[in-house]
């Protein structure tokens, strides 16, 4: 197989590694996103409705202790990278000591953040002293009004102080924008010369079918390739980075004088499943290997019996781990005609 991609064309029937996590398609699973809460301090529009009728209570959160020993099984079966997630993740109380936990795991090389920013100039030190290696700030505009449109919430000085804060941290820092065609079109050119400005990578993501409002329709989402074509008429051609990772979603480009860097993530417009590698693990303790999965696998019972219930074995946890890998389908099926969007939204799973 010269494509280590096409994973589609790979056979069902091929032997597996033994203890990794490899799916009826050839795909290995390296890569976990573990949501630590559903909450946030923000409602954009693309994830969550305007009034939330309550979060999950902490006695239904995971624990610190079941996510570390479960990322210390998973690292056992290959994986090698855990990004943290929610809902908003910095508003998990004590999140460093999660981080610094993470860290001390061996074999595991990558503990990545993603965050809207609101809460990161206080908490930035804390992650960085704990372990934290990678860290994605979402910015969709730099007009007050389209934040508070966007998110219906006030703070847009609060996420531009926290990407400061990161920028001046030892983190690989990228920010992450989405834009909706009739809200923040006018906002790509001012957040990629922003980017470029700060030296900073900025990935562009296409609007998902998963907000919490059911609103998403085509005609809101703008295509990678039409904000290429945007960027390439201000700031000329883009040129392609080579893909070290073929699982990466992103396309990446530098720009031709070398400042900065640009990559488009284009789930809608052109699905990179083929190459998926990552599983998600929610903030109640349930496996999902995809985000328009339909089934979720539950840990949390395993992982924190009742009293008078017996624990697992790491065995018993792998096992439900690799039937949720199992019964992963070969693509999200977002353009088939009787595509249904899961009953979860973005912040309920975990981004
Ligand atoms: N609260 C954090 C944040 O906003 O960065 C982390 C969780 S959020 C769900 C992770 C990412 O998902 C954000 O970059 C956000 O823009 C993106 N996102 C949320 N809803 C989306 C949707 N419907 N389609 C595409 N991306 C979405
Ligand atoms: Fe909150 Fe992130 Fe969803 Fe925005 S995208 S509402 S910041 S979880």
């Amino acid at each position: 197989m010269n494509d280590p991609t096409r994973a589609s064309e790979l056979s069902a029937n091929q032997p597996r590694p033994i203890g990794s996590l490899v799916d009826r398609f050839g795909r290995i699973h390296t890569s976990l996103r573990v949501s630590v809460t559903d909450a946030c301090n923000i409602r954009c529009t693309y994830c969550m409705p305007e009034k939330v009728l309550g979060f999950l209570p902490q006695d239904r959160l995971l624990g610190f202790d079941s996510i570390v020993r479960m990322v210390r099984v998973l690292v056992g079966a290959g994986v090698r990278k855990v990004r943290l997630t929610g809902g908003e993740p910095l508003m998990r109380p004590n999140l460093s000591q999660l981080v610094e936990r993470l860290s001390a795991i061996c074999g595991l090389e990558q503990i990545a953040l993603t965050t809207n920013g609101m809460l990161l100039s206080d908490q930035i030190d804390g992650l960085v002293a704990g372990g934290l290696t990678h860290i994605n700030i979402s910015l969709d505009t730099l007009r007050e009004p389209a934040f508070r449109q966007i998110s219906r919430r006030d703070g847009l000085d609060r996420v531009l102080e926290g990407i400061q804060a990161a920028v001046e941290s030892p983190l690989h820092v990228r920010i992450n924008a989405l834009l909706l065609r009739d809200i923040n079109l006018e906002d790509c050119l001012p957040l990629v010369a922003y980017a470029r400005k700060l030296g900073v990578v900025l990935r562009f993501i296409e609007f998902m079918p998963l907000d919490a409002n059911r609103s998403w329709n085509l005609t809101q989402v703008v295509s990678g390739a039409e904000i290429r074509r945007l960027v390439e008429g201000q700031f000329g051609a883009l040129v392609p980075q080579d893909r070290a990772d073929a699982s990466q979603p992103s396309r990446d480009f530098h720009f031709s004088d070398g400042v900065g860097g640009i990559g488009f993530i284009s789930p809608v417009s052109e699905p990179f499943c083929s190459s998926c590698n990552r599983l998600r693990l929610t903030a109640d303790g349930k496996f999902r290997n995809c985000l328009f999965g339909k089934q979720e696998w539950e840990v949390k019972p395993l992982l924190e019996p009742s009293p008078g219930q017996v624990g697992c074995t790491d065995e018993e946890l792998l096992a439900v781990v690799k039937a949720c890998v199992d019964h992963k389908h070969a693509s999200h099926g977002i353009s088939d005609s009787d595509f249904q969007p899961p009953a979860r939204a973005m912040y309920q799973i975990g981004g």
